[in-house]
């Protein structure tokens, strides 16, 4: 990457990315008397607005768990946006982040999507803004553009793929083996995992989960040597140093698979703390320890949770479905062009799920 591009996207998230803002609007814990009023309040609004809910393993627990009590689902964000788009109801609830809800709204546009509160951001999509992703681009016209799903519905309507992590080595993987050369943005540590692991020609944007970026390989060692039969489970968002002492590495999806299926009792988990809800609940005998994110001394040795998927609770939830607060608006000529790099990633996955080949949907990048 040339240096006018680190210089210029140093400023946007200097700037957006100052998560005081987003702590600030972290709901106060309720009471457990408060929270089954809430929740009983949920339950009602749902079936009257003909709703569901749609949670990501990041946000609170009980919006997990209530998500999936009502028929709604817990999920990474490609099958957040899968289900989103196939479930009947006629309003999406989306308990994540601003990105998630743009996404349904892209691939419903005839549902109304609410979500808790609209100034839940992600540093990934705010370090990524359109101007200068699309000087990016334009520097680069002989690459194959592919951002994350965590983007705006600008950049997506820019990129010729939206991957998320669950399929993101698939994905370059194939447009590798027809040639491509790719463009990739915004995660920087993502990005260098993809090129490792696939060998493909990659240059990258350099922006970076907050979360993510936080865990140190170091304290994790130390951290091992105290638990030596601990298996190590680590988001690809995380830096290099610390996916090579991961015993896995994957999304929130492959993280869970991989804790179900390896016999250790014991695990070091290097993602957001949400998803050790899901870990616990799925895997009641074994023992789910937070990968260290700062050494001895510091004031939080863990901080390992988003701040914007904490925005997240039961009270606006419950707001979101009685007043229509929170609806995610996307315009619509942009929406369409988004659409198309994502619905190319769902035809990949689908297909790669049933076995179908894949070449033809990356080959000329045709219709999907
Ligand atoms: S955990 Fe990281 S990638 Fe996920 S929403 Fe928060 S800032 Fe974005």
């Amino acid at each position: 990457m040339s240096a006018v591009f680190e210089v210029e996207f140093e400023q946007p998230v200097g700037e957006a990315c100052n998560t005081r803002h987003a702590w600030a609007r972290v709901p106060a814990e309720p009471s457990r008397a408060e929270r089954d009023v809430l929740k009983d309040r949920i339950r009602r609004l749902l079936v009257e607005r003909n709703a569901v809910m749609v949670s990501h393993y990041y946000v609170h627990p009980d919006l997990q768990d209530l998500a999936e009590e009502t028929g709604g689902l817990v999920g990474d964000s490609l099958e957040m946006a899968r289900f989103g788009r196939d479930h009947p109801a006629r309003t999406l609830v989306v308990s994540g982040v601003r990105f998630m809800g743009e996404t349904a709204k892209i691939l419903s546009p005839d549902k109304r999507v609410l979500m808790p509160d609209l100034g839940a951001d992600c540093s990934l999509d705010l370090g990524c803004p359109i101007d200068e992703f699309s000087a990016f681009c334009d520097a680069h016209p002989d690459r194959t553009v592919l951002v994350y799903a965590n983007t705006s519905a600008a950049v997506k309507a820019r990129a010729d793929w939206v991957v998320t992590s669950s399929c993101a080595l698939d994905v370059v993987s194939a447009l590798k083996a027809e040639g491509h050369k790719i463009l990739w943005a915004p995660d920087r540590h993502l990005g260098d995992y993809i090129r490792r692991e696939t060998g493909a020609d990659i240059v990258s944007w350099q922006g970076a989960c907050i979360v993510h970026d936080e865990f140190k390989a170091l304290e994790l060692e130390l951290l091992k040597e105290q638990h030596p039969d601990a298996k190590v489970l680590v988001h690809p968002e995380s830096s290099a140093d610390v996916i090579a002492l991961a015993d896995a590495v994957g999304s929130t999806s492959a993280i869970l698979q991989a804790a179900q299926r390896m016999d250790a009792k014991t695990f070091i988990v290097a993602t957001d703390n949400g998803m050790l809800h899901k870990l616990r609940t799925l895997n009641p005998g074994k023992t789910f320890i937070e990968a260290p994110t700062a050494g001895n001394g510091a004031t939080c040795k863990s901080c390992a949770h988003c701040p914007w998927m904490a925005m997240n609770g039961l009270a606006n939830v419950a707001n979101a479905l009685e007043t229509g607060a929170g609806e995610i608006q996307v315009d619509q000529h942009l929406g369409v062009r988004a659409r198309v790099p994502i619905d190319r990633m769902l035809a990949f996955t689908a297909a790669l799920k049933k076995g179908a080949p894949v070449g033809a949907l990356v080959a000329g990048m045709g219709a999907v």
